[in-house]
């Protein structure tokens, strides 16, 4: 089956309009990186092209040749932040693989060793907790 058709009224496309407010990281012209509202782990950041497209399987090669060194960014910038013993990066592509939101995006989640990640679309952060986890990953930057 073919990849559904791109809809511009998801959540991350109307942050990108600027119609809803994200904790913002890092901008470029083609991406943005801002905090997961829902954490798995202190640090849970999204990264996302500015170009739509609904997942990995209708991206544009070139928009994720531009993409992956922002993830990379981030990834080393929340590991310095919040002393992470690794990374972890995960990606969905549809409702079956856990997706939930249809705007391609990368889940960068710093990991302690023996810590268990909370689930995922789980409990709202509160936003000063948010805010505060963004300047440390901001300074990391
Ligand atoms: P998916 O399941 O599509 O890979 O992940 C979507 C992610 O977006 C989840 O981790 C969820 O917590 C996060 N999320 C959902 N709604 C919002 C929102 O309005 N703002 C932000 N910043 N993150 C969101």
């Amino acid at each position: 089956m073919n990849t559904p058709a791109y809809d511009d009224e998801n959540i991350f496309a109307k942050i990108l309009r600027g119609e809803i407010p994200s904790v913002k990281l890092y901008e470029d012209d083609d991406t943005l990186a801002f905090m997961d509202v829902m954490p798995q782990a202190p640090g849970h950041l999204l990264v996302i092209p500015k170009q739509p497209s609904r997942n990995l399987l209708d991206a544009d090669p070139e928009v994720l040749a531009k993409t992956i060194p922002v993830v990379q960014k981030l990834a080393k910038a929340a590991k310095t932040a919040f002393d992470a013993d690794g990374i972890f990066v995960a990606q969905f592509n549809e409702p079956a693989a856990g997706q939930t939101v249809f705007h391609l995006h990368f889940h960068v989640i710093p990991r302690r060793e023996g810590t268990v990640l909370k689930p995922h679309s789980g409990g709202m952060e509160d936003m000063e907790v948010l805010k505060e986890n963004a300047e440390k990953i901001r300074a990391a930057l």
